[in-house]
């Protein structure tokens, strides 16, 4: 069995380029830890990489990847919850400020559940029973519309962002955080196709393209 060799190369080109980039970064990141201000629940589609979507280096990003970019709500039941890990770590040991859920354009998950016109098959697998989480959402956009758009998959995927949003605030440990003014939980739409990134307003829930902001990226701490 061979390792995949695709990967090896990358990896060669990665620390002559990457690496040697960010060598002080990672070795300050090593001793001291890491600091990210924001975390990013993406889905596990290879289309989506958050680091590259927002042009962010290493130490930056606390990134908790999903089918769907679901988090499912607050759960005080025996089980594994990977993701509700992941956000309790975020929260409450690295003091996150901001928490970005990440929806995206041709989500397969998403695209899965929509098909499944009897929603009780959906119990038969690992896949079925996680994008079931997307029933709230379905039931909130048929009752209280909040796009006039033409395209259910793309509508959707912005449910599923505001659902996740709404899970998100029953874990305790958000919800205070929240109150207490020390995190922000932001919606965000990413088009493949076009490298289009949408935000979403928290008073309308409705989704619009993002303006990019003029300031530079943190520095880089050059090699030596
Ligand atoms: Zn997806």
């Amino acid at each position: 069995m061979t390792f995949p060799p695709n990967l090896l190369a990358g990896y060669g080109r990665y620390l002559e380029k990457g690496f040697v980039r960010y060598r002080q970064t990672h070795e300050h990141l090593a001793i001291y830890g890491q600091q990210p201000e924001v975390m990013v629940i993406s889905c596990c589609d290879s289309r989506v990489t958050p680091e590259g979507v927002f042009n962010v280096g290493p130490g930056e990003l606390f990134v908790v990847r999903n089918v769907a970019n679901l988090v499912p709500p607050f759960e005080a039941t025996d089980g594994q919850h990977g993701t509700s890990a992941a956000i309790e770590y975020a929260v409450t040991a690295l003091h996150v400020k901001h928490i970005v859920v990440l929806g995206h354009a041709k989500c397969g998950g998403i695209c899965a559940f929509r098909e499944t016109v009897n929603r009780d098959t959906l119990d038969g697998n690992f896949i079925g029973r996680w994008i079931k989480l997307l029933e709230p959402a379905a039931i909130a956009m048929a009752c209280m519309p909040v796009d006039r758009i033409d395209d259910p998959q793309l509508a959707m995927e912005y449910a599923g962002v505001r659902q996740s949003l709404k899970n998100l605030l029953t874990f305790p440990f958000v919800r205070d955080a929240v109150e207490a003014g020390n995190l922000d939980l932001h919606g965000a739409w990413f088009d493949i196709g076009s490298g289009e990134l949408r935000t979403m307003d928290p008073d309308t829930l409705r989704f619009a393209q993002a303006g990019t902001e003029t300031q530079q990226p943190l520095p880089v701490v050059a090699a030596e």
